[in-house]
């Protein structure tokens, strides 16, 4: 027997497609990836506030014309050319705080809601799907990993 693993990169703005068919989700803003995660955790739980706001962008099921008008992002995407030094998104950012002004925040791991609750005791490391990457000054990256019984434990920082 011969398994072929097949993946597909999608690239595309309509999140009702990305909610359809994605296992995992990468967002980019500004030409960056400022948050990863299961398409799951990322539906349930955004993180990153450009996220939270393209899907609150997102026309709801059996919304119809005149019912509600769509929520959007105000502003404009930065200028490349000339990037200012703090986070890119700060001028559109409901969250913004002062150390956002002052450097990029790096893409960091972090633990998805499947992570959280009882099996954050658990010996045994959390799933790939767990493992989420935020870029955004209000999330910390991964606390120390639990350490399996043999030893070995996991490492947060492998990323997915
Ligand atoms: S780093 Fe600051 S400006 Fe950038 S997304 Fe996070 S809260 Fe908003």
């Amino acid at each position: 027997m011969i398994w072929m693993w097949r993946r597909i990169l999608l690239i595309t703005h309509d999140l009702g497609v990305v909610a359809e068919i994605a296992d995992r989700v990468a967002v980019m803003y500004a030409g960056k990836i400022v948050e990863e995660a299961s398409a799951r955790d990322l539906f349930r739980e955004p993180r990153h506030p450009y996220t939270a706001g393209l899907l609150r962008s997102m026309r709801k099921g059996g919304a119809t014309r005149g019912a509600r008008r769509l929520t959007v992002i105000e502003g404009s995407v930065p200028d490349l050319l000339s990037p200012a030094p703090g986070c890119l998104f700060a001028p559109r950012c409901p969250d913004v705080f002062d150390p956002c002004a002052e450097r990029h925040p790096p893409l960091v791991t972090t633990i998805g809601p499947a992570a959280r609750g009882p099996a954050a005791s658990s010996p045994d490391p959390p799933a790939d799907s767990a493992f989420r990457k935020v870029a955004c000054f209000q999330f910390d990256a991964a606390p120390e990993a639990p350490r399996s019984p043999d030893g070995a434990g996991w490492d947060p920082e492998r990323g997915r």
